[in-house]
């Protein structure tokens, strides 16, 4: 019998067996980077404990949703009382009207929401809404950003020039893809001749306004207002995925930072507080033809869930009173400029990326504005990065094409203390050469 080395690699040899790949989202399995996933055991803060008593300084917070970092007590407080009163009713509660109006206080597009259980659905809905609404069939996407797993959207650009997408994962239909095109982020010329050809058959263009599916890559203001034109030209909608942006960049997401009001907006992550949630919301014009006002069919029998809602609350209520968006960036700002000036002494090549409390360390020597970018990156030598760094307790993303994010739990010695374990991760790996 093999001898395991730790918990985690025990427990999760164990899980093999049982779930899928150990797993119950891909990334999780750490096949990007190699080795065994920490089992976590715990998490207080910004700090993650595995199975085997190790504790690390986050920087994945569950993909996005602890803005407020692991536990905090404002969500729990909210939580505990949401649960003694009962975990599901599938009826209205005020919990959901409470997040609804705090959502629409952020974002001013938004004047109709239909709260769900995660991003991938918020997405679904909208284009189907989409689709109800303009009685059209072609999506457009952008390469490299995700909007979770619908068939619609697991689509990835055809070769060469080719507009219509093909499928990117098995078991979507050619039938299906196709009716996606996908074009380059931050290419305006690229999308404006697609509209010029195709326009009057899109019935929607979905884009991250920042997008934070390929690591971190920020759009050009001028795209996102070129792609807003556009869209109102063709009478196609305009979706934003502020799945990660929302509530992340600041209070109003990316439809605040840019003020560009986009048509359909879908929200998840922060807003469920750490709890499963999404949520798409936009025009009310548009949103009525959902059921049951409209003929554009869409249901959940745990969609609003009253714990969700309580969570997400308590998270949206402390962002809009303490206003933790500035601090959050300039602690940001410092982790970067330290790991920027310890690249560059160390030569250890890397071009990082930074919008508010987010950031992507892209072992890469050019500048990184669309997916083909972030493809020139050394994968492999982020794979050393990442290790060298879960060594010295600092939890990165196990991949190269995805975020990290800060807490208001991380705190300045925080900062310091994981610029001082980047300097001996990136000794290490570069001593191993
Ligand atoms: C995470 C994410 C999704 C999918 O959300 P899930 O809750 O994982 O289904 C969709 N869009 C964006 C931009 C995301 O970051």
């Amino acid at each position: 019998m093999r001898v395991m080395s730790s918990k985690s690699e025990e427990i999760f040899e164990r899980s093999k067996e049982h779930l899928v790949g150990g797993v119950n989202s891909p990334v999780r399995a750490f096949g990007a980077v190699g080795g065994t996933p920490r089992v976590i055991e715990r998490a207080k803060g910004c700090m993650l404990t595995d199975v085997d008593g190790k504790n690390y300084i986050d920087y994945v917070l569950s993909w996005g949703p602890l803005v407020l970092g692991h536990a905090h007590p404002a969500v729990l407080k909210a939580v505990r009382e949401a649960v003694d009163r009962g975990t599901t009713f599938g009826a209205p509660t005020k919990e959901e009207l409470a997040l609804a109006e705090l959502i629409k206080s952020a974002h001013p597009s938004i004047e109709r929401i239909r709260f769900v259980s995660s991003g991938t659905e918020a997405a679904m809905t909208a284009l189907r809404l989409a689709r109800g609404v303009t009685g059209r069939k072609y999506i457009v996407k952008f390469s490299g950003c995700y909007h979770g797993h619908t068939d619609s959207l697991l689509v990835s650009a055809g070769s060469g020039l080719a507009t219509f997408g093909a499928a990117s994962s098995a078991g979507v239909p050619n039938e299906v893809a196709n009716l996606t095109c996908v074009v380059p982020y931050n290419d305006p010329k690229r999308f404006q001749e697609l509209m010029k050809h195709d326009g009057n058959r899109i019935a929607a263009v979905i884009v991250e306004p920042v997008a934070g599916n390929m690591g971190l890559v920020l759009p050009d203001k001028q795209f996102l207002v070129m792609l807003r034109a556009e869209t109102v030209r063709y009478k196609a909608l305009l979706i934003f995925d502020e799945v990660i942006s929302g509530f992340r960049i600041g209070w109003g997401g990316a439809e605040n930072l840019f003020s560009i009001k986009p048509d359909l907006a879908c929200l998840g992550k922060i807003i469920g507080g750490g709890f499963p949630a999404g949520a798409v919301g936009g025009k009310a014009e548009y949103m009525e033809h959902l059921s049951p006002v409209g003929n554009v069919y869409q249901a959940g029998t745990l969609s609003g869930n009253p714990v969700a809602m309580a969570a997400g609350r308590a998270t949206l209520e402390w962002l809009k009173k303490e206003n933790p968006y500035p601090l959050l960036e300039e602690m940001t700002k410092e982790l970067v400029s330290e790991i920027r000036r310890i690249t560059a002494e160390s030569g250890f090549l890397a071009m990082i990326n930074q919008i508010a409390s987010m950031f992507t360390v892209f072992c890469t020597t050019t500048p990184v504005k669309n997916f083909q970018d972030a493809q020139k990156s050394d994968t492999g030598r982020y794979a050393e990065l990442f290790h060298a760094l879960l060594e010295e307790g600092i939890y990165f993303p196990p991949s190269q094409f995805e975020t990290c994010f800060l807490s208001t739990a991380h705190a300045k010695q925080d900062i310091k203390a994981t610029a001082r374990a980047f300097e001996h991760a990136v000794e290490n790996v570069l001593q191993k050469k």
